[in-house]
């Protein structure tokens, strides 16, 4: 037998669908950001792409999806809600078994993510496809719950409960509005149950409209966030994880730390999830089986490739693949499947994880997140936590809120079929031109913001911002050919340096996952640069070469398929990699003199200007007094001698001495002791 060697992986994982009709730019969102990140340290790392791909189907969705479309009374208007044809509509509500319906509804629905998500150019794992309706993710969330119980975490309260009298059930109120509808305003830091009523806001049950959520005490079995022990070890492991946008750490150590009990169990009937391990007529509600779903994707693979079957994953697989329990021979021979097999699966699992970044949108943060970090920390070893966090914000269109119901909501699939229809850049294929959609989001976006969808700044930015691009990069190399080998000039120098010192630019936004100010450094910075260097005559065929090439492969996290079109055609049999710096192709005089030469008298004075607001500065705060020996530090002789020159227009209350150092960063001023 060949044993597969297979290696390490990067891995980042985005929140998966609720299966509910057709993804907004909202989601594409979300993928982008997970893409390019992913693609970018797959490339610096070296390592293979791993990128889940699954539908949370749990809850009451579904079934009311398919009870709507099994009346036939508005059906067009529901079919266009839901985005189902008429044909595919009758082939569901045809099957014999609500499983069997709701087996065909997450397929179509799979079907068209699968679409969208390809077209966007995501690297998403396809084959690892689950749903949690699935009886394999059921097993493995009845395994979650039981390490939750052996570890004391699953307790059993009497509280007055939301509670909706027609399903005679428990209702989980949260900003999700996964189990409720508000009605009216909500305002949400007052939301709680106080003298059995509701304050905050009112709410309707979501499967029975217009049915008021009440209160009721009841006793249920819930998973206890509250324990202060297993916070505190969460808070601990969360500390060392980085969060981007920065300011969201601090608020996230507080949600963790204020979460509380929540009952997790609800009535089978009319519900879709796994059967709860403690309750046979109970089903674990949306937010508890979706904590650490994302570690399920390995074993996933397995069970879709046919080496795995649902009936294999008991408990003692569980504990061996993720906790390394118990010996693999006897595990084996009670599962009834190979050793090697077994392994595999330990293997697949321990490449593939921990999930690197991990990005939810800013309204998961009190839910979700806080409840998904908690269990890491209670179910998995450490080495499983997440190293890192990126929060998205939120998309309005026009200054205004997305919604179905206002009917201003921006469609994955209609933009991209607009794309296709505007966006024809010459030398591209129509596949490659849909990168403008990628392009857009990552280049109009910034984390901490809120985006603002402009159909007039898709064109102008991301259709138009993209031409640019490509259009730079082919003029220049079309150059390529009349150009000869020959020693560097100064202005080759300049331009090389230029080079060198944008890319450490783009690395280091790129590491901040700040993929808006890598682009405009990459797109318009550089491409400032190029145009001059190529008006000033006779390039250098090497050096322009050299940036071309990193001009294209720092393209590739955004523009994964617009830049291996550009690289096949100008440097065929050229690899993809993230450029490194070489120290050698930085030459600081040079590129001093000839920033001298393009920007002449300019030059001087804004040396001579930066000079005279760092002395300022220093005064102000007093860290330098009249009559001090001071030394001015600059890492190049040309700008020494400049400073010469421009000595006069400098304090003279000040014996001002001058020096190299070619380590200084930029200009300094030194105290002598
Ligand atoms: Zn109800």
């Amino acid at each position: 037998m060949i044993k597969m060697v297979s290696k390490k992986k990067y891995t980042v994982n985005v929140a998966y669908t609720t299966p509910s009709g057709r993804m907004h730019v909202g989601h594409g969102l979300g993928h982008i950001i997970s893409d390019i990140a992913l693609r970018y340290e797959a490339l610096k790392q070296k390592k293979d792409t791993f990128f889940g791909f699954g539908i949370h189907s749990t809850g009451k969705d579904l079934i009311k999806i398919l009870s709507e479309l099994g009346e036939e009374d508005h059906l067009s208007k529901k079919l266009e809600h839901y985005n189902i044809s008429r044909q595919k509509r009758d082939e569901i509500i045809s099957q014999d078994s609500l499983q069997k319906q709701i087996n065909e509804l997450v397929e179509e629905y799979r079907r068209q993510y699968q679409g969208v998500i390809e077209k966007l150019g995501v690297a998403m794992n396809y084959d690892s496809f689950f749903s949690t309706h699935q009886e394999a993710n059921q097993r493995y969330t009845q395994w979650t719950l039981r390490k939750l119980a052996e570890k004391g975490l699953i307790i059993e309260t009497e509280a007055d409960r939301p509670y909706c009298p027609k399903c005679d059930d428990i209702k989980h109120i949260d900003k999700d509005l996964s189990e409720v509808s508000a009605v009216g305003k909500v305002d949400w830091d007052r939301v709680r149950i106080e003298d059995g009523r509701i304050i905050g806001g009112d709410f309707e049950c979501k499967l029975h409209s217009g049915e008021k959520i009440t209160v009721k005490r009841r006793k249920e079995r819930a998973i206890n966030y509250g324990d202060l022990k297993m916070q505190q070890k969460t808070i601990e492991l969360a500390k060392r994880m980085k969060v981007f946008p920065k300011k969201y750490k601090a608020d996230l150590e507080s949600t963790i730390a204020t979460r509380m009990t929540k009952p997790f169990e609800r009535k089978v009937h009319g519900n879709v999830g796994a059967v709860s391990p403690f309750d046979p007529t109970k089903s674990v509600e949306a937010l508890s089986d979706s904590n650490i779903y994302m570690e399920f994707y390995a074993v996933s693979q397995l069970v879709n490739q046919g080496k795995l079957k649902s009936e294999n994953l008991t408990d003692k697989f569980f504990d061996y693949i993720y906790l390394g329990k118990g010996n693999p021979n006897l595990v084996a021979e009670e599962l009834k499947i190979s050793k090697e097999i077994l392994e595999e699966a330990r293997e697949q699992v321990n490449n593939t994880y921990p999930v690197d970044i991990s990005v939810v949108g800013f309204e998961h943060l009190g839910v979700h997140t806080s409840f998904s970090l908690f269990t890491h920390a209670a179910v998995l070893p450490e080495r499983y936590f997440f190293p890192e966090y990126i929060i998205t914000s939120h998309i309005t269109r026009d200054g205004e809120k997305m919604s179905k119901s206002k009917g201003n909501v921006v469609y994955l699939d209609e933009l991209l079929e607009l794309t296709k229809r505007e966006c024809r850049i010459e030398g591209l294929t129509e596949d490659a031109s849909l990168d403008a959609v990628r392009f857009f989001l990552s280049y109009y976006q910034s984390l901490d913001r809120d985006f603002d969808w402009k159909g007039e700044n898709f064109r102008s930015s991301g259709i138009n911002g993209m031409s640019r691009y490509v259009a730079n990069i082919a003029k220049a190399a079309n150059l390529l050919n009349g150009v000869e080998i020959k020693a560097l000039e100064p202005m080759d120098k300049w331009f090389s340096t230029v080079d060198q010192r944008t890319v450490q630019d783009i690395t280091k936004k790129m590491d901040e996952r700040d993929s808006r100010s890598a682009l405009i450094t990459l797109l318009d910075i550089r491409g400032r640069f190029l145009s001059t260097y190529l008006s000033s005559s006779g390039s250098n065929s090497k050096i322009l070469s050299n940036f071309l090439i990193n001009q294209i492969n720092m393209g590739h996290p955004v523009m994964p398929r617009v830049t291996d079109e550009l690289r096949n055609t100008y440097f065929p049999g050229l690899s993809l990699e993230w450029p490194s710096i070489n120290p050698e192709a930085i030459f600081p005089e040079e590129y001093e003199i000839f920033e001298h030469q393009i920007k002449g008298k300019n030059y001087e004075k804004s040396l001579s200007k930066e000079v005279n607001a760092l002395l300022g500065k220093m005064f102000g705060r007093k860290e330098i007094s009249i009559g001090e020996n001071i030394t001015l530090v600059a890492p190049t002789n040309h700008q020494i001698q400049v400073l010469l020159k421009e000595k006069t227009s400098f304090s003279k209350k000040l014996n001002l001495n001058f020096s190299i150092d070619p380590q200084a960063n930029g200009i300094e001023i030194r105290r002598e002791k």
